[in-house]
């Protein structure tokens, strides 16, 4: 089957780098998970098997590899659970995009999962083509079982932790893809000394539960399920696991959070769109090729097109994607617009902007609270890494700064109380 060739010249509105989450089995999973926004989605392909076809693998691993102009390229996979179409299916992946690359250009295989399908076969595979992989766990078992079931509604946990172990074993780059939900909400340190301490995960990434009231599982209603995290509750979650992280674990551990925010306080590009002034460039591939805005988008109205009919790099600069990407900013409240921190919010995702704020403007992040408690609780050690950075110093220097400063003295973080109530060790 012929499919669309890399349009020459490259279209102007095209950005240099963009992110394609592929979804192979599209929502199909072997879990259940209570909060799971993809399963909904089954119904927008109404007896579809959701198996990605070799041409549709073909065409978007040329597209994505083809599309790329920095000298490293990403092919992302995530589900539903894409284990489930076999070791093979991924062998061919790989195979496809080494025949892709240009010469001198890297690949970065990455793939999300639940674990709950993994085998020593599968990790040495995973090992041996350098894949990154991002492990789903909510914390330990007591916490991770609340939502994390399967299909017969039994717990997960201790499968998961079997594959943290297999691919620890194997020495396979895993991230641990933690969700901040109504049940793990309060107990963020016992969450981040499990990951830390009993799994001895390095790269952290703290995802909010924010489901919303529908039948359609689209993004629409203005209420939350009772599993979704409290925006406070979210807030003093990031901020607890922070000053425990500030004076122990910088350079150790890697939260995206606070990668996101030093960036900010940097004033560099940070890693994640949520917290980038605009979007756009985080799109959902679907197993029939077709492309929508976003992952959390993944609904009629936000369909950019097929990519067996319009090459992968038009779809995304077309004007239909930028002007989503560029709504981000565009449709920010003024109450957004006169923030403080701003600078290291602007706004979140969209997907999470159903509330009004104070003076009753439609549009506010419904983890508003949260965001701004945190981010303005992270201000001063934030300024001190800053600070060390433009000298030419580590970031993790701050450690020391701040526990040895003189106990009776106002701490360095900025924080306005005396260094011994503080930071100080
Ligand atoms: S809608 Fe949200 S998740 Fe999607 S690309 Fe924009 S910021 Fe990122
Ligand atoms: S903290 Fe709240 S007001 Fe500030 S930018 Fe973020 S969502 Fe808007």
């Amino acid at each position: 089957m012929s499919t669309p060739a890399l349009p020459v010249p490259r279209p102007l509105t095209a950005p240099a780098s963009f992110h394609v989450l592929a979804k192979p089995s599209g929502p199909i999973c072997n879990l259940d998970c209570s909060y799971c926004f993809f399963l909904s989605k089954e119904a927008l392909y109404p007896g579809d098997r959701f198996r990605m076809s070799d041409d549709v693998l073909a065409a978007y691993v040329r597209q994505v590899v083809e599309s790329e102009t920095s000298p490293e390229v990403t092919v992302a996979w995530q589900g539903g659970e894409p284990t489930l179409m076999g070791i093979d299916f991924f062998r061919r992946a790989v195979e496809l995009a080494e025949a892709a690359a240009r010469p001198g250009q890297r690949l970065l295989h990455t793939i999300q999962t639940n674990g709950t399908l993994l085998t020593d076969e599968w990790c040495a595979f995973l090992a041996e083509h350098r894949f990154l992989v991002g492990l789903s766990v909510d914390g330990p078992a007591p916490l991770h079982d609340v939502y994390r079931v399967d299909k017969k509604g039994a717990a997960t946990f201790d499968r998961v932790r079997r594959a943290w172990d297999l691919l620890t074993a194997h020495g396979v780059d895993t991230n641990v893809l933690c969700t901040v939900n109504a049940a793990n909400q309060h107990a963020p340190l016992e969450v981040y000394r499990f990951f830390r301490d009993d799994l001895g995960a390095r790269h952290l990434q703290f995802i909010p539960i924010v489901e919303r009231v529908n039948d359609t599982g689209f993004q629409e209603g203005d209420t939350v399920t009772d599993r979704s995290v409290d925006p406070v509750a979210w807030g003093a979650f990031l901020t607890a696991i922070f000053d425990e992280w500030i004076v122990r674990d910088v350079g150790t551990v890697f939260v995206r959070a606070f990668d996101d925010a030093l960036a900010a306080w940097v004033g560099v590009p940070g890693g994640s769109c949520i917290v980038a002034e605009t979007c756009g460039n985080a799109l959902a591939l679907e197993h029939n090729g077709d492309l929508y805005s976003c992952d959390h988008f993944v609904e009629p109205a936000h369909l950019v097109g097929n990519i067996m009919q319009t090459h992968l790099v038009e779809l995304v600069a077309s004007p239909r994607q930028r002007a989503f990407g560029d709504a981000k900013r565009d449709t920010l409240p003024r109450y957004c617009r006169e923030c403080p921190v701003r600078f290291a919010c602007n706004g979140e995702c969209p997907k999470n902007r159903f509330v009004t704020t104070p003076d009753g403007e439609p549009g506010l992040n419904y983890l508003c609270a949260g965001y701004r408690s945190f981010l303005t609780h992270v201000d001063g050690p934030m300024r001190l890494m800053a600070g060390l950075l433009a000298e030419g110093r580590f970031a993790d220097e701050v450690m020391g700064v701040l526990r040895t400063a003189p106990r009776n003295e106002p701490c360095p973080c900025g924080s306005g109380r005396k260094a011994k109530h503080c930071h100080a060790a």
